[in-house]
């Protein structure tokens, strides 16, 4: 069990980030506690060289007020009062000769400093120096001074102690590493987990997804807004392939469903034709029947397939200036013999010189579907008004009419691929107009909405940014 969970872990990034993590924060604690036994070394020297310097000049201001013998005394009062084999004290004459010492025989032979004897060394106050003798671990620090006429003064403290104190941090300080990396190590594996889970959640998810759970989300609650922002991206993407899913599922069902009418009707047309005696000029007619039903079935599948481009925003786009004003008197021009036979008026009102940066093909594409259906469901004699207004970043391209207007029960559904309303049947089409219109226009990053009042008309108001 334990051993698979290790398995598990090794190569994980929370295991990395811990030993990392641990190994970084040993090392700097490791500088930290190096430079503070540093600063401990040194401060322990400095006390050591102020206690061997305020002796040294305590004996000679002595000596300064008394004589020979009284300075023997109070070094004899000293050694007596110092109990200790730590300390030493030796009085020379000039030419080296020891005139009188302590017990040293606790610090081995200590060597005579001769470079003064003989002249090569010249003592100005004191001098402070760090000697080692043979048999001796322990160094011993040092103070030469002229006390009196010319004798020297010199005076030893054994480094034993302190460097045996100092010895006892270090190796603290080593054995501290080991609790301190496991600790860092701990600390960081649980940080890291903490952070990581929220990534596992993802995965998880992502993996019942894999299973078919379609429905399966990331509880999007949690504390580090970059994970929340990944989870709330990651639902965001899983809804809309799914709402993607859905609509090619639906497509493919309207596809089946709308392809199987034409396809029939061309069966039946050609089975009539083959099984009657026809004549030439029947079949004539079946061949221009079949031709139109192909024309509208190929119609039918490339308006789809634009549709799922656009929706899917996978469309050509073509951005060019566009005049959007001449766009428009063009579509109006084109759509005019076909208003006229139904008495239809188609005005406009237009402001001049209006530039827009989008694609003509789709916005061309717009405004027809428009057009065509404000004609189409408006009965004879009506109006039909197609108006731009440029407001701050947005163009507003309105298409108005006073036809058979749209039912209440309708309106949430016109722009459903395939959706006829009610009253529409009688007149040509197959529902596809408005979702291409809808689907051309979220491409181009704009907006529609219509308003509507059955028997009074009808208000689409495309807004295009600009
Ligand atoms: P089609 O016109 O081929 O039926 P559309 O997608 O263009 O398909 O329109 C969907 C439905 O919206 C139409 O069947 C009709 O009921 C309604 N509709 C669209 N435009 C208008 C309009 N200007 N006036 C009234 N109804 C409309």
């Amino acid at each position: 069990m334990l051993f698979e969970m290790i398995r598990k872990l090794k190569g994980t990034l929370s295991i990395k980030l811990s030993f990392w993590y641990a190994v970084i924060f040993s090392l700097t604690s490791l500088l930290i506690l190096t430079i503070f036994y540093q600063r401990i070394s040194v401060i322990t020297m400095k006390n050591i060289d102020q206690e061997l310097t305020e002796e040294l000049e305590e004996l000679s201001s002595f000596y300064a007020e008394n004589d020979y013998d009284s300075l023997i005394q109070e070094l004899q009062t000293e050694i007596e009062f110092e109990k200790s084999d730590d300390i030493f004290f030796r009085l020379f004459a000039s030419d080296g000769k020891v005139l009188f010492t302590s017990n040293i025989q606790a610090f081995g032979k200590i060597e005579a400093p001769d470079d003064v004897f003989d002249g090569k060394y010249k003592i100005e106050r004191f001098e402070i120096r760090t000697i080692s003798t043979p048999n001796q671990s322990f160094p011993i620090r040092t103070i030469l001074g002229v006390v009196g006429t010319s004798e020297i003064l010199q005076i030893g403290i054994s480094l034993k102690e302190s460097r045996a104190y100092l010895q006892i941090f270090k190796r603290l300080i080593l054995w501290l590493m080991i609790p301190l990396f496991v600790l860092a190590a701990c600390i960081g594996f649980f940080m890291s987990r903490a952070a990581i889970r929220g990534v596992e959640d993802v995965t998880q998810a992502a993996i019942e997804i894999t299973e078919g759970k379609y429905d399966k989300r990331v509880e999007t609650k949690t504390k580090a807004s970059e994970i929340q922002r990944l989870k709330q991206t990651f639902n965001m993407m899983i809804d809309r392939l799914q709402g993607l899913l859905i609509s090619m599922r639906e497509m493919t069902d309207n596809i089946a469903h709308d392809l199987r009418s034409p396809l029939t009707r061309i069966r039946g047309i050609a089975e009539m034709t083959l099984l009657g005696k026809s004549s030439k000029s029947q079949y004539e007619k079946m061949a221009a029947n079949t031709i139109e039903e192909c024309d509208n079935l190929i119609a039918m599948i490339n308006t789809m397939l634009d549709i799922s481009e656009a929706e899917a925003g996978v469309a050509d786009v073509r951005v060019e200036e566009i005049d959007l004003c001449g766009l428009i008197v063009n579509a109006c021009e084109l759509f005019r013999p076909i208003a006229n036979e139904k008495q239809i008026r188609i005005n406009t009102n237009l402001p001049e010189g209006l530039k827009l940066n989008g694609d003509k093909n789709k916005l061309q594409r717009i405004v027809t579907n428009l057009l065509e259906n404000a004609i189409k469901y408006t009965p004879r004699d009506g109006d039909v008004v197609i108006s731009v207004v440029a407001r701050k970043n947005l163009v507003d391209i309105i298409v108005k009419d006073n036809g058979i207007g749209i039912s209440e029960n309708d309106l949430p559904h016109i722009f459903d691929r395939f959706y006829r309303g009610d009253k529409s049947r009688s007149q040509t089409g197959i529902g596809l107009g408005l979702s291409q219109v809808k689907a051309f226009v979220e491409f181009l990053k704009g907006n529609i909405c219509v308003t509507s009042t059955p028997n009074k008309g009808s208000i689409f108001t495309v807004s295009m940014p600009y």
